[in-house]
């Protein structure tokens, strides 16, 4: 755990948190506050690294099909038409990738998914965040 790390912080709370899906091999995957595109998640790799440079290589592996498997739950439970990966750090320097579901009814269709401003998200309640998780978590099961 990486002092003053957002991502560490997060990934090592000791309480309820309504955003979060599941432990996976390599990581934690959380449900984004923003949920203007639905689904909308990430996988933060555990423990640290700053960035996918500073990953291992079986570990970069392991991290990628962990995307997929979360990628697959996405979309077994909201059938997005395509999905977008996305691995940024520019904000938070501790490697992780966002899974973007994407609906032809939602902003930017066919173009980046990234919003101008952070006062275009879609923010939602609690309990929405956590029947997400909930939903993800149970395809990841099966
Ligand atoms: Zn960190």
């Amino acid at each position: 755990m990486k002092k003053d790390c957002k991502l560490c912080a997060l990934i090592n709370e000791d309480h309820f948190n309504p955003t979060r899906i599941a432990k996976l091999d390599t990581g934690i995957a959380f449900v984004n506050f923003d949920q203007t595109y639905l689904g909308r998640s990430m996988l933060i790799i555990n423990p640290h690294y700053d960035s996918l440079l500073d990953i291992p290589p079986i570990l970069t592996q392991k991290f990628m099909e962990d995307v997929k498997t979360l990628a697959k739950a996405i979309n077994k439970v909201f059938q997005p038409p395509t999905i977008n990966y996305l691995m940024l750090g520019n904000t938070v320097l501790h490697a992780h990738c966002h899974i973007i579901p994407r609906y032809p009814d939602a902003p930017r269709w066919r173009l980046s998914p990234l919003l101008p401003s952070s006062a275009e998200y879609t923010m939602q309640t609690n309990d929405f965040y956590s029947d997400i998780a909930k939903k993800i978590s149970l395809a990841l099961r099966v």
